[in-house]
């Protein structure tokens, strides 16, 4: 049997130094448990960063991919297919807007670099002299680590090293009303924005910014872009976040949830948007795989007959009543909405939170200095949400001593 141990030092040996060694190598999973190489069980929490929306080896999503892996795997876009004319069909429906397209692709950044294309489209449209073409973006943002999405995203410390990036970008302090009014002109291609900042700490915008951008955008004739990457099929109790508050966009970016656990991301153009590249515009060899458009059509399937909206709502809140009633020196308090909440620590000790709840079996993840996140499966049971909130003071005590 292979250990955590030779599998650590196999990937030290072979793997590129971007990522660091992890700390658990994992063999199997069902529902929201997981079991690692040496047979130990964690309750995951994480679901491989907001991935797994129905969990590990899900019978929906097993049956699909058998049945489609064993029937026809891959066609490229040269072809049509049945999952993913069906899948399209029904993102479109769940958008609720005639006429609107999709683009598949294979994650959230190539998602992000589609709609950076219909971006550059439209500004090139509305302004052919080439006046319309900067992007107004969120400081502490994230949308990927591909050249565009990068140039997007607003850390300092991913950027720097691979300048220069495509342009002109314009980032604005996320959640300041005034400065994106400011920043959004007739030199505005597109507005790219998160529902809620995932990788900055599961930070919600506040009330009502998603409607003042979108404001903002039709003054000034400019697209406002949702990349809903990691809020969106039903993380935070909605299909989408931004419709959920009320909020049209122009395009949705998806990937995470969309296809529980295999590689998918969306481009959707709502409306005119969806029109605005033109063939040959773009492409992709594998986007729109028929085993990844087959396992997603199962992921909404399940999402519906089960009513995990709801469930992710009514769970999501049980969980923030507990938190919040928890009294700890170590825990400020905790925000964020469905099954996807920031713990907020008043030191910044969440690596050694991550690490003490590891121990006591709970996957967790130290998001930022003083942030834990938890994205669980939506599946996620009463029962299992209320063993974390239990072992949650013992585990704040081990990273208080720690
Ligand atoms: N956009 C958002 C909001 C994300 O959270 C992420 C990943 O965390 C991405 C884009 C990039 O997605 P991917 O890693 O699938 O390229």
């Amino acid at each position: 049997m292979t250990t955590t141990a030779e599998l650590q030092k196999r990937w030290a040996a072979v793997m590129m130094t971007n990522y660091g060694t992890p700390t658990v190598a994992l063999a199997r999973g069902e529902g929201a448990k997981v079991w690692d190489v040496d047979g130990t069980e964690y309750l995951d929490l994480f679901a491989g960063i907001a991935v797994s929306s129905l969990g590990h080896a899900h019978p929906a999503i097993v049956e699909a991919v058998s049945r489609q892996v064993a029937t026809l795997t891959h066609t490229s876009n040269l072809f049509a297919h049945e999952p993913g004319i069906g899948l399209a069909e029904r993102l479109v429906a769940l958008i609720g807007v005639v006429d609107s397209r999709v683009f598949f692709c294979q994650d959230g950044a190539t998602a992000n670099e589609a709609a950076y294309k219909i971006a550059r489209r439209h500004g090139w449209e509305s302004d052919p002299s080439g006046g319309r073409l900067e992007i107004v973006a969120a400081e502490s943002g994230f949308h990927g680590r591909t050249m565009g999405a990068l140039s997007i995203t607003g850390s300092l410390a991913k950027r720097d090293p691979f300048l220069p990036l495509p342009g002109p970008v314009s980032f604005v302090p996320y959640g300041d009303f005034d400065a994106l009014r400011a920043a959004v002109t007739e030199r505005t291609a597109a507005v790219f924005l998160e529902p809620t900042l995932g990788e900055s700490g599961v930070i919600p915008a506040p009330a009502g910014y998603l409607a003042a951008a979108r404001a903002a955008c039709d003054e000034a004739g400019a697209l406002l872009i949702i990349d809903e990457v990691q809020s969106g099929i039903g993380r935070t109790g909605e299909w989408f976040a931004s419709l959920g508050q009320g909020v049209t966009p122009d395009v949705i970016t998806l990937a995470k949830g969309l296809a529980g656990g295999l590689p998918l991301g969306a481009c959707i153009g709502i409306g005119p948007a969806g029109q605005l590249l033109r063939p040959g515009d773009h492409g992709s060899t594998f986007g729109g795989n028929l085993i990844s458009c087959t396992a997603a059509l199962a992921v909404l399937d399940t999402i519906e007959q089960d009513h995990l909206l709801e469930h992710v709502r009514t769970l999501g809140q049980h969980w923030a009543d507990s938190f919040e009633s928890l009294n700890h020196s170590l825990l400020a308090g905790q925000r964020g909405s469905g099954l996807w909440r920031g713990l907020l620590l008043t030191e910044p000790v969440a690596g050694k939170v991550e690490k003490a709840a590891r121990e006591v079996g709970f996957l967790v993840n130290a998001v930022a200095p003083d942030v834990v996140r938890l994205a669980p499966p939506l599946i996620l049971t009463i029962t299992e949400a209320d063993m974390f909130s239990a072992a949650l003071p013992a585990i704040l005590d081990a990273a208080v001593s720690g």
